[in-house]
Parts: C-alpha cells; structure tokens; sequence
C-alpha cells in the first residue's frame, strides 16, 4: 500500500516534526531543494499531535520517513 494512501498518514506537520522525519533532513541538515518555501497555516501536527502551531504538507519535509507511525504509536499510548 502506498504511503499516500495509508489513512493514518499525517495531513500536516509541524517544523519539527518535519525535521525529525522529513525525508529532505539528514541528521539535521536541510538537503532538500534550495529554493523551496511552503506556507504554514496554524493547526495540529499530525505525528506529536501539538495543536495551534504551525504546520504544513508532509510533501513539504520531502514526505516522512517510515519512524513517522511509530511516534504516532507512541504519542496514542501516552494519551490512553
Ligand atoms: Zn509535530
């Protein structure tokens, strides 16, 4: 199944989250494409679940590496 199709697939992400799990950082550096400036709404980050921040397209991070279901795991055994 591709990942865009997967329902529990983030929406949007926050900087942060992008960072952590976006396919265009590598050990924290940005290797993305240079001229490349999303836009941000405020809104509720889809993996660490931060609300009123902002946030944009996974697309924007060069999508999410897989680690991406894992935090949300994590994130849902926190809450319950
Ligand atoms: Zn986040």
């Amino acid at each position: 199944m591709s990942r865009l199709k997967d329902p529990d697939y983030p929406v949007w992400v926050c900087d942060t989250c992008g960072q952590n799990f976006g396919g265009w950082y590598k050990k924290g550096y940005y290797v993305g494409p240079p001229h490349h400036y999303p836009t941000y709404h405020n809104g509720a980050c889809g993996v660490c679940g931060s609300e009123n921040i902002p946030v944009t397209a996974p697309r924007n991070f060069g999508h999410l590496r897989a680690r991406w279901r894992a935090a949300i795991i994590k994130r849902k055994n926190k809450m319950s």
